[in-house]
């Protein structure tokens, strides 16, 4: 491994963060000189990922907190976003296209299907203690970057 970084933020979950979460990854991950497709690719499922944590993880209207990280491994870019919620019980069904618990709530049940389609790999664990999603992208482009 010739290049090796990371951050770590964590912030309460509400809606108004998951901007901040996408710029923040985005802005990090800068260093890797990524085209513009792949940092779109990259906010995006920071934005899925995120807005579960915002939407499921904490029904009681006390939200508690989500840790965002991102570590840079030459090429590799792996983000992971962890809340302490109620967790996912079926986690496979869970990733299923078109498959929300809150209907009602104008969710497409598409969130885990994006992060799929934008990042190389898409990792859950959960348990009653919280939800984990680790996310993999390796970018193309960075032959440039400046590194040290
Ligand atoms: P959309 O993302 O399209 O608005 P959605 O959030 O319901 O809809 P997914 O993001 O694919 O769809 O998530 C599927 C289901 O997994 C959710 O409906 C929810 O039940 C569960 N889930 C996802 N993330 C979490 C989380 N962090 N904590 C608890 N449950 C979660
Ligand atoms: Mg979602």
């Amino acid at each position: 491994m010739k290049y090796s970084n990371f951050m770590e933020v964590s912030f309460k979950a509400l809606s108004v963060n998951e901007g901040f979460a996408r710029v923040c990854v985005a802005s990090f991950c800068v260093q890797l000189n990524p085209t513009v497709d792949e940092i779109t690719d990259i906010k995006t499922a920071v934005s899925e990922a995120v807005t579960n944590c915002v939407v499921h993880a904490y029904p009681s209207s006390n939200k508690g907190d989500v840790v965002l990280r991102c570590e840079l491994e030459d090429d590799l870019v792996t983000i992971t976003v962890s809340d302490r919620g109620i967790g996912i019980k079926d986690i496979i069904k869970a990733r299923e296209p078109f498959y929300t618990s809150k209907p009602s709530a104008e969710r497409s049940g598409m969130g885990f299907t994006v992060m799929e389609s934008f990042m190389d790999d898409v990792q859950v664990t959960s348990n009653s203690f919280g939800t984990s999603v680790k996310m993999i992208k390796r970018i193309c482009t960075n032959s440039n970057a400046e590194v040290g």
